[in-house]
């Protein structure tokens, strides 16, 4: 039996959704996976080693603020327990459907389309945890840690190819070109099917070039990945 509303003992979430180019529905967002250091360039940046391969962290589906339909989010607040708050611009796949062990061949099949997204970092946080060997989620999966812009439905075109970019107050930080990331999509998206079974709904951020850097309070942060769109934000 499908629960009513009234079989709830509390009202249920809201369900997180992001605005698709064309159409007045929506994609709603199940989960968010993140891989970490898939850009050699960044993973140096990082202190990581050239031989590490990339890995996966998670942030909760309601940490997105969704981009209204010209790919703004508006006022991204700068969150608490942090001076170093740090930007990650990111290609973002959306799976249109599911699957555990998916072959790299078969990987594309799931995507439902891509978007831009911010993987928002207290980065003096994650030093800390680093270092104690502990968990990541509080310096990655804040409250607000996911501007993500308009999902643009995939074309029969295959993989992406183009240049990613952030620029805060009009300043190029990050630049860099998807042909750079160490982990390809269907290969991404491979690895991640066997750690978990994938499902319609799951966001999955691409991981991030090299070239972030802190943010402050009032700065207006833009970014985009060719063919895929655009995303914009002020700090408040
Ligand atoms: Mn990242």
């Amino acid at each position: 039996m499908i629960p009513t509303t009234d079989a709830f003992v509390i009202p249920p979430p809201t369900l997180p959704s992001l605005a698709v180019h064309g159409t007045a529905a929506r994609f709603p967002v199940r989960r968010i996976l993140c891989v970490g250091r898939n850009y050699a360039a960044h993973r140096r940046e990082m202190g990581g080693d050239d031989r590490d391969p990339p890995f996966f962290f998670a942030k909760p589906a309601d940490a997105a603020v969704p981009a209204d339909a010209a790919g703004a989010c508006g006022v991204v607040s700068y969150p608490v327990m942090t001076s170093e708050l740090h930007h990650e611009i990111e290609l973002v796949v959306a799976l249109g459907a599911g699957g555990a062990d998916v072959s790299v061949e078969r990987a594309l099949d799931l995507v439902f389309g891509y978007t831009v997204g911010v993987d928002l970092t207290r980065r003096d946080l994650q030093a800390k945890l680093k270092a104690k060997g502990q968990p990541w989620e509080a310096a990655k999966g804040f409250d607000a840690s996911a501007p993500l812009g308009v999902v643009r439905p995939a074309t029969a075109q295959g993989a992406l190819r183009g240049r990613i970019w952030l620029a805060v107050n009009g300043v190029v930080r990050q630049e860099a070109h998807l042909d750079d990331m160490i982990w390809s999509v269907a290969e991404t998206l491979a690895q991640a099917s066997r750690l978990w079974r994938l499902a319609p709904g799951d966001l999955i951020y691409t991981g991030t070039p090299e070239g972030v850097g802190p943010l402050e309070r009032g700065d207006r942060v833009t970014g985009g990945v060719d063919g895929v769109g655009s995303i914009d934000f002020t700090v408040g």
